[in-house]
Formats: structure tokens, sequence, C-alpha cells
């Protein structure tokens, strides 16, 4: 058996209100009852004229009110596919998230 490398989430050490960059396998913060798993989720983002749709996009999906939440480097990932249709006036851009 190999060691145990301290790969267990260090972040329950210190109690803070609310932890939502850490949604991972948590309750869910929307609906308190569903629990989130792995899953692919649709992104509508919108601003101004600008509609913005992102498929395929990995997140933590609530099993109860489908309430989705993405880690911080696909947040990321998905404003910057959003700035980009912003900034070429797309009216309506359909994409496929590449991770
Ligand atoms: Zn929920």
């Amino acid at each position: 058996m190999p060691l145990d490398l301290g790969l267990k989430a260090p972040s329950r050490q210190t109690a803070k209100p609310i932890m939502m960059e850490d949604a991972r396998n948590m309750k869910c913060a929307i609906c308190k009852h569903g629990d989130t798993a792995p899953g692919i989720v649709t992104v509508t983002l919108q601003r101004d004229e600008t509609v913005v749709v992102v498929k395929d996009v990995p997140a933590d999906v609530c099993d109860q009110c489908g309430e989705y939440y993405l880690d911080e480097a696909t947040t990321a990932k998905v404003l910057a596919l959003g700035e980009d249709a912003v900034r070429h006036r797309a009216e309506v851009e359909v994409l496929r998230f590449v991770a």
C-alpha cells in the first residue's frame, strides 16, 4: 500500500461561513437538499445584446434542482469565451467548451 501523501482535502481546518469555491460533493447551496455530482452542463451567458451558449461544460450538478457549480478554471474559460463574443458583437453565439 502506498503511503498516504496527504491528499485528503485540508480545507476543513478553519470554519468558513460559506465555501462556494469548494462545491465538490457538497450539499447544494440553492436547494439545500441535493448533493452535487460531476456532470456536463450548458452554460448561458448574457450581456447587453449578446447571448453566449457554451455546451459540454464540466461542472458539479445538483441531483435535486439541477443547479450547477463550475470550478475556478472552468469559470475563467467560460467567461473568456463570453468576453470574446461580446467583443465581436455576436448576437447569439453557441460554442462547445474545450478544456
Ligand atoms: Zn440543488
